[in-house]
């Protein structure tokens, strides 16, 4: 039974964390093969299997939430199917794993080093502009006691500045809300950097530059590593992205 793919980032190292690829699943077609959502038309045996092998590699229990584009942070006690409407989930319970699903859209891990607890943020541009990730930071810190300074966080795969193509409207709302190296408006063309807008965001909420590592993976470009749902025409699987709180 082959390991899933699953990717680490370098500042969190030593906590049980990871981004998932395509790799290692048994799902076929669009979904080949580490699909982790069983509501994107994938066969629902397949999807559980996939689970299965996440949990086996892990040793986890995966608190999950139904993702809406917003900005509501979940606290949770405990692993938990996606039900509660929220598009970011906090624990400090070791073993549980917040976690969100994403394609395309970037996945935000935080960690509190000094409480242990933990916040996993689900960021598409609806989320980035919205401020979720410093929605997550403000969990940790009004419920966990974490001072943003010390607060450690990775941006993973998600669809680069190469090829998230925008309006024009969309680029100039990043460059006036976000900022100028967030975007590049234009007629044609226009690009945004949803790394760069949630570093930037993140670094507006508080924490040092070297405590935020971008993955920088696009999940367009690297076809056979990532779903990817704008490079797929919404045709394709969902990754996860979590992080277990440590006593
Ligand atoms: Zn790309």
């Amino acid at each position: 039974m082959a390991d899933p793919g699953i990717l680490l980032a370098r500042l969190l190292a030593g906590r049980p964390h990871g981004f998932t690829t395509r790799e290692g699943g048994v799902s076929r077609g669009p979904w080949k093969s580490l699909n982790l959502s069983s509501t994107v038309g994938d066969d629902d045996d397949r999807v559980r299997e996939n689970w299965e092998r996440l949990r086996a590699a892990t040793g986890l229990s995966f608190a999950r939430v139904r993702q809406v584009h917003g900005c509501r942070v979940f606290e949770a006690a405990a692993g938990t199917d996606p039900v509660e409407e929220a598009d970011a989930v906090s624990t400090a319970v070791p073993g549980v794993a917040a976690c969100v699903s994403v394609a395309d859209c970037v996945p935000v891990l935080l960690a509190d080093p000094r409480s242990g607890a933990v916040a996993a943020v689900h960021a598409g541009w609806r989320g980035t502009i919205g401020g979720a990730a410093a929605a997550g930071v403000r969990t940790l810190v009004e419920r966990h006691g974490a001072r943003p300074g010390d607060l450690l966080a990775a941006i993973g795969p998600g669809i680069g500045p190469c090829c998230f193509e925008v309006s024009r409207e969309l680029a100039e709302r990043f460059r006036d809300e976000v900022g100028p190296t967030t975007a590049t408006p234009r007629d044609h063309g226009a690009r945004v950097d949803l790394w760069r807008a949630n570093e930037l965001l993140l670094r507006a909420a508080g924490l040092p530059r070297r405590h935020i590592e971008t993955l920088s993976r696009c999940t367009s470009c690297e076809e056979r590593t990532f779903f990817s749902h704008r490079r797929d025409s919404g045709r394709t699987g969902r990754h996860v992205a979590f992080i277990s709180a440590v006593s």
